[in-house]
């Protein structure tokens, strides 16, 4: 969707609020409420000095242990990075750091309630199949012991020699 997006891009002119040529490189890792995000999370060395997006997550990559955290918080910084763009260009509006602050967080924790439901999800799969399982168990076992119930009911109706 955001990639849909940036392909506008190309025939895009200079940046709206500083004088680089507008990518979605630069929006991303460069621009200045780039780096007020980045900077949030002391990775705007990173981000400047990256030659572009892949360039930076490959880094960001090596850099962090947690890996799905940083595609989590990569993907909250461009939606919100793209959005406050669009909000500027057209709608005149500034975004405050503290606003693109609180947008990213609120763009992680989304990101991670909806990982965690997903999760909560597929364990209830996982549960619902293995009930499942238990109770094809469950009925084998009491269709065997009814065969062997009646089998030695049947015995006992033998008189006795
Ligand atoms: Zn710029």
């Amino acid at each position: 969707m955001i990639r849909k997006h940036w392909s506008l891009l190309t025939e895009h002119q200079d940046c709206d609020i500083c004088p680089a040529s507008e990518s979605a490189s630069h929006i991303v890792l460069r621009c200045f409420p780039a780096s007020v995000i980045w900077a949030t999370f002391h990775m705007n060395d990173l981000a400047s000095s990256s030659t572009d997006i892949v360039h930076f997550m490959h880094r960001a990559q090596q850099a962090w242990i947690n890996s799905r955290g940083v595609h989590i918080l990569f993907a909250a910084a461009a939606v919100t990075l793209w959005h406050a763009r669009n909000d500027r260009i057209f709608n005149n509006k500034r975004w405050p750091p503290s606003y693109l602050r609180r947008e990213v967080h609120d763009e992680v924790s989304q990101a991670r309630q909806k990982a965690s439901t997903m999760k909560h999800r597929r364990q209830e799969q996982e549960s619902a199949r293995r009930e499942k399982l238990r109770q094809a168990f469950l009925k084998k076992r009491l269709d065997k012991l009814m065969a062997e119930k009646q089998a030695s009911s049947a015995s006992d109706d033998q008189p006795n020699s």
